[in-house]
């Protein structure tokens, strides 16, 4: 057995993973691109899903060209590994945690690892069992590193299903194919704008619980448009696809033409008495990258899924937010009579002082004071990148998070504090928007995962308060400008999300057999 000299060598193998972490956060792959220029071609014009598309498109735009992260949420690195015979992996998963440790530190990626018991950030994405890393020999000469790096919204809109179950529009899903397209066609549904549609779904047929989300995540590895060597799984794949995009979801979940980019499906043989399908939902944010490297060496020998020497092709057709002269400009602190004249519909512009607030922040002010005073506030649910730069905060992605978490706290800080406008992504529920409505404030989407779009909103950090909670869970004070979203809860009970659930459920039902 060859003996592996990799010492020697460590900068560089560090070197090659730092730079496929920084292009797989930065630089989204050629299929997903092609996809998304697909769906920008598709959608509606003059539609809110196609004022996502847009911002979507420069967004990719500005990423690629600055090498910033395409979304601030650059989830849990996910690493998929193959070494020859004789490599050592316990010195290569060293190189893998000092890869991270600096791409973490140049703000390519989010400190995003929370010791769950304590809820301390590590500050560096090391921590108990991150990053994931799965390894795998082979009987090649060269290491395979692939990775992928996907955020906590679309994370949480993962699902699984244990055969026969019933669904929501659907009904009974049985223990065959049937079943299965049934339970694919409720997990694009249920993401509603919560994962940042349009999304791709990697599957997995059968297993059991735990090694079933795995292959259904590895499924995310394939390329958009490759087509399934199996052909009754590429059939299913095809059908998904054309009846996913019948359901009006939309980019966001503003309701449009596009819901989804993809859909690649495995199987594995499973127990007797189960039969799980497990549904990996990636939004339209879907980086993964990969690539080969000299094994003694550790040089880049080749990248996969993308081809370096290729000119990467611009997505946007025109610069920024396409503005029509409409736009509502907000200043805050707000006056209430100006949110109760916005309407569902409305896009503003926001110029002025904002406050970031998410999980942490939310539980905290359920028992504390705020640390600063929210009446007439726009409070961001953001966990942005920020770095200190010669004595100076800057942030470097600072894209919406899912709003639908705070919804247990948010009706009462709307209440007890005054806040006049909340912006976040995926829309919130019933007890939102009652308090809205009872306290003449609005909610407002911006576009998930436009993380590089919204970083040029911000002018200026002013402080930072709750520090202690960690970079994205700190109360991030912000001067904006021109900061632009879009009213889909109003102060009249009218909710767009509410809507699109309604409409899209009737198509989704109108899909039952
Ligand atoms: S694009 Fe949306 S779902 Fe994806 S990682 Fe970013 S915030 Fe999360």
């Amino acid at each position: 057995m060859r003996e592996w000299n990799y010492g020697k060598n460590m900068n560089l193998f560090k070197e090659s993973l730092v730079e496929l972490i920084t292009q797989t956060s930065t630089n989204l792959p050629p299929d997903v691109r092609a996809a998304m220029g697909l769906a920008l071609e598709d959608e509606t014009p003059h539609t809110q899903a196609a004022q996502a598309l847009a911002i979507i498109a420069a967004n990719i735009d500005m990423a690629q060209a600055d090498e910033g992260p395409v979304c601030q949420d650059t989830g849990m690195p996910t690493f998929v590994v193959h070494t020859p015979v004789g490599v050592n992996q316990i010195t290569l998963k060293k190189a893998i945690h000092a890869a991270i440790e600096e791409a973490t530190k140049s703000g390519k990626l989010r400190p995003n690892s929370v010791d769950s018991l304590t809820g301390k950030n590590s500050g560096n994405n090391l921590g108990e069992e991150t990053p994931v890393i799965h390894f795998e020999q082979w009987e090649e000469d060269e290491i395979e590193v692939k990775l992928v790096l996907k955020g906590g919204g679309c994370e949480n809109k993962n699902i699984q299903y244990s055969l026969p179950c019933s669904l929501d529009h659907l009904g009974r899903a049985d223990r065959n194919l049937e079943g299965v397209r049934k339970c694919l066609l409720h997990a694009v549904w249920q993401a509603q704008g919560q994962g940042c549609a349009p999304g791709a779904l990697g599957v997995c047929i059968g297993s059991d619980r735990a090694h079933g989300y795995e292959l259904a995540k590895g499924q995310l590895f394939r390329t958009l448009d490759d087509v399934n060597p199996n052909p009754v799984l590429a059939r299913l794949e095809a059908e998904i696809m054309e009846e996913a995009n019948t359901l009006g979801v939309g980019a966001m979940g503003f309701g449009g033409k596009v819901s989804l980019i993809g859909c690649k499906i495995t199987a594995a043989n499973r127990l007797p008495a189960s039969f799980f399908v497990s549904v990996a939902y990636d939004c339209w944010a879907f980086r993964r990258l990969g690539v080969r490297l000299n094994a003694e060496t550790g040089a880049i020998t080749n990248w996969l899924f993308r081809d370096p020497k290729q000119q990467v092709r611009r997505m946007a057709k025109q610069e920024g937010f396409p503005l029509t002269g409409r736009e509502v400009v907000l200043r805050p602190p707000i006056a209430e009579e100006t949110i109760r004249n916005l309407k569902v519909g409305d896009v503003v512009l926001i110029t002025g002082e904002v406050f970031t607030g998410r999980d942490a922040v939310h539980a905290h002010l359920m028992k504390n004071a705020p640390p600063v005073d929210l009446r007439g506030s726009v409070l961001y649910h953001c966990g942005p990148v920020v770095l200190k730069q010669d004595g100076k905060w800057v942030v470097k992605a600072a894209g919406p998070t899912t709003s639908s978490r705070e919804e247990p706290y948010q009706a009462d800080i709307l209440r007890r504090y005054g806040v006049r406008a909340v912006i976040g992504k995926g829309g919130m529920g019933a007890k939102t928007l009652a308090a809205l409505q009872e306290c003449g404030a609005v909610y407002l989407n911006a576009i998930g995962g436009a993380a590089q779009f919204y970083a040029r909103s911000i002018e200026e950090v002013l402080d930072v308060h709750l520090i202690e909670f960690g970079i994205p869970e700190a109360m991030w004070h912000l001067r904006v400008k021109d900061f632009a979203a879009i009213v889909t809860m109003d102060a009249h009970g009218n909710s767009l999300h509410a809507g699109v659930e309604k409409e899209t459920g009737a198509a989704l039902a109108a899909l039952s057999r």
